[in-house]
């Protein structure tokens, strides 16, 4: 968390689409008359499993990165994260020559790896069950002096994780409701910026898995409730709790948070592979199936639905697919 930087507001969601429209994709919207079928709804996808480096986290990392004073940028970032927020900040800060250090578990799955060190990232290890990644990103930041970029909680983060909610309502108009992936909520709050901007009477959802529900034990409760690391196959979305800024906008927006189990995750996947042929990760599936599990409310509606990403092994997809 950066104290000195103020919450982000629309206004900050504007200044992230401006700075990273030139190297951002802006992803396409897809829909499936069979999905709308099932759902009985019109059902629109934001698909940021085709975003750079195969997931929205591009947009909050790029959006943070270039906000570095040149100071800041010659001395370089370091990040710790086993997945999409390592690849995000790596190839961020290829673009913008900036050095960066990501933080990895020993035994990251070695594409994930071998994806960052491809991007420029000078990776980190350490041993995930005796050692702490936040203390290791903290030692390295104040050792170098690197600036640490969270993955979720930071203004800039959330203000550019916004941005893909922003193109999703430029394009399609208004919405009944939406629903978004929940891990820390960096997507969800930056959405609930847009949202509450361009389509103000849109219910708002957060989807987490169900074996992690401490966002909507958050909600329920009025504070930030901390989980041990959820068993479950959507690895985005393992987060252990919410964030500072993330829960104060997501309490005062979001009109609440669903929970999907692996298997309909599973399901999810194989709908996306099958009906619309796209490759989603199990942590993109958790707006489809929380719409799946609610079609009778949602019926008759128009329905937004954020594919958060894309990045898994093609052995991993194979296995959970031939295992459903
Ligand atoms: C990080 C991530 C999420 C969760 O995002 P938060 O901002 O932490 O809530 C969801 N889906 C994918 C694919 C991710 O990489």
């Amino acid at each position: 968390m950066t104290p000195t930087i103020p919450s982000p507001t629309y206004d900050d969601v504007l200044a992230a689409a401006e700075r990273i429209a030139p190297y951002a994709h802006r992803t396409p919207v897809l829909r499936s008359r069979l999905i709308d079928e099932q759902v009985g709804a019109q059902v629109v996808f934001k698909c940021e499993n085709f975003q750079r480096m195969g997931a929205f986290k591009f947009r909050g990392a790029f959006n943070a990165l270039s906000q570095l004073t040149g100071e800041q940028r010659r001395a370089g970032v370091v990040a710790y994260s086993s997945g999409n927020h390592a690849q995000a900040i790596a190839l961020s800060a290829r673009l913008l020559d900036v050095p960066a250090t990501i933080v990895m578990p020993h035994d990251a799955p070695a594409a994930k790896v071998a994806a960052t060190k491809g991007y420029g990232g000078r990776v980190v290890s350490y041993d995930r069950y005796t050692e702490d990644r936040e203390e290791i990103g903290r030692e390295l930041a104040a050792e170098r002096g690197l600036t640490l970029i969270p993955p979720y909680d930071h203004p800039h983060v959330i203000a550019g994780q916004g941005t893909a909610a922003k193109e999703l309502f430029d394009e399609v108009g208004a919405l009944d409701a939406l629903f978004v992936p929940l891990g820390g909520g960096g997507l969800l709050s930056g959405t609930a910026l847009s949202a509450g901007a361009l389509s103000p009477d849109c219910r708002l959802y957060g989807v987490e898995p169900q074996a992690g529900n401490d966002g909507q034990e958050s909600l329920r409760q009025g504070r930030i409730v901390h989980i041990d690391t959820p068993q479950t196959i959507a690895d985005g979305a393992q987060t252990q709790h919410l964030g500072t800024h993330t829960f104060e906008i997501i309490r005062r927006a979001v009109t609440g948070v669903r929970t999907a189990t692996d298997a309909a995750l599973v399901d999810a996947m194989g709908t996306f592979a099958s009906v619309m042929k796209i490759v989603v990760e199990p942590t993109g599936c958790l707006g489809l199936a929380a719409v799946r599990d609610m079609a009778d409310e949602l019926r008759g509606k128009r329905v937004g639905v954020i594919i958060s990403g894309g990045n898994i092994d093609l052995a991993r997809f194979a296995e959970l697919l031939s295992s459903a």
